[in-house]
């Protein structure tokens, strides 16, 4: 049976429209179960009828006519009750109704079986037979099998319109595909499709006729791949800020390091074509990416992919392809390439869509930059059937609307239009102080670090910087980076916020192997559970030590670091590491530096940092949650997991209590206490945060001046009864609609909602 599905799994996923795989599955559904009749019945919600689609065994005359009302008859009662419904004799049931168009009344068995997708109900498959029997166990299960199968073909019909045509509506209903929102905007355009440049995968293994020869291609494509990064950065210098053009200096240094050279040669001189041992080298970095469990990190595994391809591609002295790009291009990729998005002229790039990653992927950072909107994770993208399709992109939403209707279209032009007059406004905030029109002040930090700094956006509106997230420079080198390298680094960033504070937060990385360089446990089954952020670095002292070192000795003269602890689950940790760091200072001091101790603090992003966190906080001087791992946490709710990004929600009750048990804990022990995750850059969430009492907030650059928007225009007092009215909230949509109307009373709802 198994061996019948995944072939019929294959045809069906090989097939070239719905059509032809709803023709595939009644055919061999009907041959494999040994039934005498097999049909596919689709839902028409707008039409409110179930739409015989595909038969074997029914009158092929009645395909596309027989329209049977949705809550009548058998395909009903399947619909209905959303499970099978297995019966030896249909025409004694009592919700059987006969229909002779069909040809039906030859058969007595019916087997119906719904095609489910995110709980709604598209469809029904139907099995007949002459004789009066029910259907075995496994043809049920197989059935069910084949039904979730077609389920993503009929959703990705549904939204290139196919479906529609099939069932001869003239337009297409209002339907959008859900994506995760990784950069705020809206995109009208024409869709381009990006394919990889070169195959990594399909490159066979092949000896090497003459080494000298391959080695010498393998370094000139290298040579080429590196000018061609310069080309790019240099075309993108001026519509990039300095940080995110700092990702192709990371890239470069990727290409010219020992491993990747090194490797591919030494497989080279062991016998392989360059392609083959090219491919190797770059399936062991992707690997041990891959492995990471922090967001952010693991996305460089497409980095690393990219930079593959793109070697390969020289290697195989392959042009890429001169696109056509239409005036509003949107991007449309399984997997879009940093390279292919620089690819786009500028003032042609309206917005990028991508079925794979997350809100923390570079592209989508690289988006932000850009200002560019973007949805990524957009799981049910019909990507091969997408080229030249018109698109609306709304990624404040992470919604993608394909072929829109022009009612559609409309309300997003419109919306498109106040957008453009928003941004406007938005930059009159710049230069004024984050305070309340009632004269209080909530200092707004920023979070930074996430690429290499050379000057970040935000300096001058910021408050000083309230995460620096110190984990690339671990990846962008093949060996740990050492203490003065370190040292270098951080004087850096506390050099241009001086006199600001600048909280550095300790390695927070994780998963398996997270480092090339350093293989330290078997893969785990669960990575967010598992050996990350503290936990490694107080298994590995000297990790921990060096890196404290370097950030009190880039300190020195200037007194303006904090220190940070990531993952803190216990104050065992604490006081390990608040040991650790003491020691750190202590030889320091004997080694004749006079370093000076730098306020620490911990993050709350674990439940059990929540309910100690009076605890935590007498042993330290600040307190900072990271919302984005605590959402996670306290909701079992994976951060960058698609399938279930619609119950990872901030605005939860569960995180606000959280984060009102943690604001109690703060100022029993007149603790300063801010939060530096995602939930204090989105302005719908102020009001909360403002009226719960926090001290500051820590956000990307980009969300600077829309916070600030929202601090200025609304008065403390007005911010408490906000809090204390979502503190009777019972869910997170009661809250979203209490600060919806919170920013629509302040005037300032198109920040967070355009339209609809
Ligand atoms: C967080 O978890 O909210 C946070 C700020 O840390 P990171 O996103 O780096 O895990
Ligand atoms: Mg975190």
């Amino acid at each position: 049976m198994l061996q019948y599905l995944r072939r019929i799994v294959q045809e069906v996923n090989d097939a070239s429209d719905l059509e032809q795989a709803l023709n595939i599955i009644v055919h061999r559904v009907k041959e494999t179960t040994g039934a005498d009749a097999c049909s596919v019945y689709l839902t028409d919600a707008s039409a409110r009828v179930h739409v015989l689609q595909a038969t074997d065994g029914l009158r092929p005359e009645a395909v596309g006519q027989v329209r049977i009302p949705l809550n009548r008859g058998l395909i009903g009662l399947v619909n209905e009750r959303a499970e099978p419904v297995n019966l030896a004799d249909a025409s004694q049931h009592a919700r059987y109704c006969f229909l002779e168009e069909t040809g039906e009344q030859q058969y007595r068995a019916f087997l119906g079986v719904p095609i489910i997708q995110n709980g709604k109900v598209l469809g029904v498959l139907a099995l007949r037979k002459r004789e009066a029997q029910t259907f075995e166990d496994d043809a049920v299960t197989l059935v069910m099998t084949l039904g979730s199968q077609l389920a993503g073909a009929i959703s990705h019909a549904k939204t290139s319109g196919e479906l529609a045509r099939l069932q001869g509506a003239g337009s297409l209903p209002n339907h959008f595909l859900q994506g995760l929102p990784a950069s705020p905007g809206i995109a009208i355009g024409t869709a381009l499709v990006v394919y990889p440049p070169a195959d990594l995968d399909k490159t066979p293994d092949r000896p090497a006729q003459d080494p000298d020869r391959e080695e010498a291609a393998f370094r000139k494509a290298v040579a080429e791949v590196v000018a061609e990064l310069d080309q790019f950065a240099q075309r993108m210098a001026e519509t990039l800020r300095a940080e995110d053009r700092a990702l192709f200096e990371a890239w470069r240094l990727m290409l010219e390091s020992d491993t990747l050279i090194d490797g591919t040669i030494e497989r080279i001189r062991q016998g392989s074509w360059a392609p083959y041992a090219l491919r190797e080298v770059i399936r062991e970095h992707i690997r041990v990416f891959e492995a990471m469990e922090d967001p952010y990190l693991r996305e460089r595994a497409s980095d690393v992919r990219d930079l593959g391809r793109r070697i390969l591609m020289h290697l195989e002295h392959l042009e890429a392809k001169p696109a056509h790009y239409p005036d509003q291009t949107v991007l449309v990729g399984e997997e879009i390439s940093v390279m292919q998005l620089a690819s786009v002229p500028r003032d042609r790039l309206a917005g990028i869509v991508s079925v794979t990653g997350s809100t923390s992927s570079h592209i989508a950072i690289l988006a932000r930059g850009m200002g560019v909107p973007a949805a990524m994770g957009v799981a049910d993208l019909p990507v091969s059937r997408m080229e030249g399709k018109e698109i609306i992109l709304d990624g404040y939403r992470g919604r993608v609307y394909v072929g829109p209707t022009p009612a559609v279209r409309d309300e997003y032009q419109r919306l498109l239009d106040d957008d453009r007059l928003l941004s406007h406004e938005i930059e009159s905030q710049r230069n004024l102080p984050s305070e309340t029109p009632d004269g209080y002040s909530l200092p707004l930090f920023l979070n930074t670090g996430l690429v290499s700094e050379s000057r970040p956006l935000g300096i001058e509106e910021s408050a000083g910087v309230g995460l620096y997230r110190t984990e690339l420079p671990f990846l962008v080198r093949d060996r740990f980076p050492g203490e003065r390298e370190q040292m270098e680094n951080y004087r850096h960033v506390l050099e241009i916020f001086h006199p600001r504070p600048v909280t550095i937060r300790t390695l927070d990385i994780g998963g398996d192997k997270p480092l090339p360089y350093f293989p330290l446990s078997e893969s785990e089954s669960n990575p967010f559970l598992g050996w990350r952020g503290i936990r490694i670095t107080l298994d590995h002292p000297e990790i921990f030590l060096t890196q404290v070192r370097a950030a009190l000795r880039a300190n020195l003269d200037l007194g303006n670091l904090q220190l940070l602890l990531p993952m803190i689950s216990s104050v065992r940790e604490v006081d390990e590491a608040r040991r650790l760091i003491r020691r750190a200072y202590n030889e320091l001091r004997e080694e004749g530096y006079s370093v000076q101790m730098p306020p620490v603090g911990v993050m709350i992003e674990v439940p059990a940092a929540v309910y100690q966190a009076r605890e935590l906080a007498r042993r330290v001087d600040f307190l900072s949650v990271g919302t984005n791992d605590l959402t996670q946490y306290l909701l079992a709710v994976d951060r960058n997991n698609v399938h279930v990004a619609r119950l990872y929600d901030e605005l939860h009750p569960a995180v606000l209590r959280a984060l009102e048990e943690v604001m109690i804990a703060a100022r029993i022990h007149g603790r300063e206490l801010s939060i530096c995750g995602e939930m204090a850059g989105n302005p719908l969430a102020v009001p909360l945060l403002m009226g719960l009492g926090i001290h500051s907030l820590s956000m990307s650059a980009g969300s600077l001046l829309r916070v600030k928007w929202v601090v200025r225009s609304l008065t403390r007092t007005q911010a408490r009864e906000v809090y204390s009215q979502a503190r009777d909230c019972e869910d997170s949509d009661c809250v979203r609609r209490l600060l919806l109307q919170t920013l629509e009373d302040i005037g300032l709802a198109g920040l967070v909602r355009p339209g609809k």
